[in-house]
């Protein structure tokens, strides 16, 4: 299934997209696999950020062939930071560069979108937690984050957690080719192959730390490629089986 928020009008909802239709799903604000037996013509309505989360967990050096780039070492644990809610945007939104810094980059990276309430789960049924995957770019002021040393204020502006444009329910996160595109050139791609930690281990790692709810988001790391953005380029994150997240980028 391919489960999209929308905006209609004004009014919020979640439904199912299937060609050029949405069946719109009961619940808000969050879905219920359930159709209200209402359709409407995809054109018709605005995709949204296809979830409001809680938190945003992210993950910093999480694919072997990155980790080559930089010649670092594979964390021995997964290296974990927030983003805030505040950040998220949705697709063919504007990516706004601050003032404050004169290097921002995109980091496509595929995004776990959390489906129920989980805490201390295993290894094993981690999967079981998950409603789904999306696209997600890990904005970053990347001059901010050497100066600061922690990385709250260089992950964490305005518009720096584009997600999108939908949550594939159906997708084996084991081997999906990550891509960024920079106005149509291909800068980043890779396959979530070279994950060092593996979407299982990420949930349950998390999961004995602090307590996932429905709609929170872990955005898994990036490879290889990252690279700046310039007002008005148009940076899109893609992965196969999933879709592409397109965003404008602005001063
Ligand atoms: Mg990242």
């Amino acid at each position: 299934m391919r489960i999209g928020r929308f905006s209609l009008k004004g009014q919020p909802f979640y439904g199912l997209i299937e060609g050029e239709r949405i069946k719109v799903l009961r619940g808000f604000p969050w879905p219920k696999i359930e159709l209200t037996g209402e359709e409407i013509p995809l054109s018709q309505a605005r995709l949204l950020a296809p979830c409001k989360p809680t938190k945003i967990i992210a993950l910093g050096l999480n694919y072997r062939d990155h980790a080559r780039e930089l010649k670092m070492p594979l964390p021995e644990e997964p290296l974990l930071f927030l983003k805030p809610p505040s950040a998220v945007i949705g697709p063919e939104e504007k990516i706004i560069l601050p003032p404050q810094s004169k290097r921002v980059d995109y980091e496509a990276e595929l995004a776990i979108v959390i489906g129920k309430k989980a805490k201390n789960v295993s290894i094993e049924t981690a999967l079981d937690y998950v409603l789904g995957y999306t696209c997600f770019n890990d904005v970053t002021a990347r001059d901010l984050q050497q100066k600061d040393g922690q990385w709250t204020r260089a992950k964490g502006f305005d518009t720096f957690a584009p997600i999108g444009p939908w949550i594939e329910t159906e997708l084996d996160p084991g081997d999906l080719k990550v891509e960024a595109f920079l106005n149509g050139e291909r800068r980043q791609s890779s396959s979530t192959k070279e994950l060092v930690f593996s979407v299982p281990e990420i949930i349950s790692y998390v999961s004995h730390i602090m307590t996932l709810f429905p709609g929170d988001v872990i955005a898994t790391g990036t490879p290889p490629g990252i690279g700046p953005l310039q007002p008005g380029d148009l940076i899109e994150v893609r992965i196969k089986g999933i879709g592409d997240l397109k965003n404008y980028v602005s001063k």
